[in-house]
């Protein structure tokens, strides 16, 4: 698979309230069933999900900010949201 072949493939991204992407996974049929988990998990938190490229999670993809990502003096070990887990990019 060549370099762009990869970018265009779908994917589905979660995206806290702050506007920051939190979760991220390519759209495979073989993944169908772990998608569906980490999408349901995206919404629990009250998330939106929406369905990208991964391109798109390539450019826009970050560490979080200040809301979705305290600093590490605030932010208890293994604190993190389920769907941050998840990101087999
Ligand atoms: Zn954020």
């Amino acid at each position: 698979m060549t370099e762009e072949e990869r970018a265009a493939m779908p994917a589905y991204i979660g995206r806290a309230p702050c506007g920051c992407i939190r979760m991220a996974t390519i759209d495979e049929p073989h993944r169908a069933k772990e998608n569906a988990k980490e999408i349901a998990a995206v919404l629990r938190l009250g998330w939106t999900v929406e369905r990208v490229t991964a391109g798109y999670v390539r450019e826009h993809w970050g560490p979080g900010c200040e809301q979705c990502n305290p600093p590490p003096k605030k932010r208890a070990k293994k604190a993190s949201p389920a769907a941050q887990e998840a990101l087999p990019l």
